[in-house]
């Protein structure tokens, strides 16, 4: 019997969460920016009306403010958004028990066996959800993870998009591969180098030339295109062990110096920081992995002086990881950080530069010891990020669910 997976996407969740908590914001163009106050802050997320008015992800506060001069900006409280998060859980976990978490505005619900139609369950989510928190979801629903995730993507915000087994091939086919998840930018390209624009292309595309050019991920990422994806929605409370927390960006122009690198990994670390606060864990490792203006791959690692949570320590390792180890013979098109070798903490580190307990105290030598190494810009990210290197809003390649394995 064929599955029903819904994939659930909450819309613009860090505006949304911000226009929920604060309804003066309701209704306006709303930007969630790091280092708010400051015009060289960046914007890290949007509301649907700032969206329309040109403003990205990546891009300085200045630039977004001049292409829309009414938007209003509002530092990020990432606190309130994992609380979000876990109340949509919670909303999903009444109808299953098959509830498994992707970041954390998104998730997978297998409904297979449910008495209500599927559709009749992605409604009656979006409503609750919109009811109970304020703040809308566009719902997948497909006989897989991977087309149920790509439906939530089809039509937003607030909506519904069904993939059947008998719709696929006209509502999947068509678009760019891209679109499929895991499918980066860099095999995005090198499939075009072949040929292989859309979705249905790599579906048609001998297998034995996807395997030889692209390996592993090109068979997955084949099969994924055919409708062949059997991966199970995890079970509440069995999700697989997180190994490691990644955030990789791909650049619209390369970066050229340690300088640049520096901005991109505290803009990167931000989210792993929020992500391991959130599954209350710590790292003692890092990973950075590059890819340079030829697609070539290089990845390195690095044990920590300490276990940490903090953003500011991790984005200080990754520099001075690539620093050391990076020869520079090639401009970098892509960027992935990752916090590995994970254990639980037990008493987790609210980051926060103003507190008085002893852990609170070394975020902030942390911080001192970066301006004191790059100067004052390092923690600022858009002072360095100039005009011109303005992140991609799409992952270079995000991790698997659990993480990346080593
Ligand atoms: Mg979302």
């Amino acid at each position: 019997m064929d599955r029903t997976i819904l994939h659930s996407d909450a819309n613009a969740f860090y505006a949304s969460v911000e226009a929920a908590i604060n309804p003066e914001l309701k209704g306006r163009a709303v930007a969630v920016c790091g280092a708010a106050e400051n015009r060289h802050g960046i914007v890290l997320a949007k509301s649907e009306l700032a969206k329309r008015m040109g403003v990205k992800t990546g891009m300085a506060n200045w630039q977004a403010k001049r292409l829309c001069p009414d938007l209003v900006i509002v530092p990020p409280h990432h606190d309130i958004y994992a609380k979000f998060s876990r109340r949509l859980h919670e909303i999903y976990e009444r109808y299953t028990d098959r509830v498994e978490g992707y970041g954390l505005d998104e998730c997978w619900l297998d409904v297979t066996g449910c008495p209500m139609s599927p559709r009749a369950i992605a409604d009656e989510l979006r409503a609750v959800v919109k009811k109970e928190l304020g703040i809308t979801v566009s719902v997948g629903v497909s006989f897989n993870k991977v087309f149920a995730k790509l439906g939530s993507d089809m039509k937003k915000p607030d909506a519904v998009t069904e993939i059947t087994r008998e719709s696929f091939k006209n509502m999947v086919w068509k678009l760019p591969c891209s679109d499929l998840l895991f499918c980066g930018r860099a095999t995005t390209e090198k499939l075009k180098t072949f040929g292989i624009f859309t979705i249905g292309d790599l579906a048609k595309a001998p297998p034995a030339l996807i395997a030889k050019r692209l390996g592993k991920n090109g068979e997955m990422l084949q099969k994924y295109a055919n409708g062949l994806d059997d991966s199970p929605v995890a079970k509440v409370g069995e999700e697989e062990e997180v190994k490691s927390v990644g955030h990789g960006i791909t650049c619209v122009a390369d970066l050229t110096s340690i300088d640049e690198a520096n901005v991109v990994f505290v803009a990167l670390t931000q989210d792993i920081g929020q992500k391991l606060r959130y599954l209350n864990l710590q790292a003692r490792g890092i990973q950075v992995t590059v890819r340079d203006s030829d697609l070539h791959f290089e990845s390195w690692q690095q044990l920590l002086p300490e276990p940490t949570q903090c953003a500011a320590d991790l984005s200080k390792a990754a520099t001075a990881l690539l620093k050391t180890r990076y020869g520079w013979r090639k401009t970098i098109r892509a960027l992935t950080v990752s916090a590995i070798h994970l254990e639980s903490v037990n008493d987790p580190c609210q980051l926060s530069f103003f507190g008085s307990d002893p852990k609170l105290r070394r975020v902030e030598g942390a911080l001192d010891k970066i301006r004191e190494k790059f100067g004052d810009g390092a923690i600022k990210p858009a002072t360095l990020l100039g005009d011109n290197k303005l992140p991609e809003e799409k992952p270079a390649q995000s991790p698997p669910p659990g993480g990346i394995q080593h």
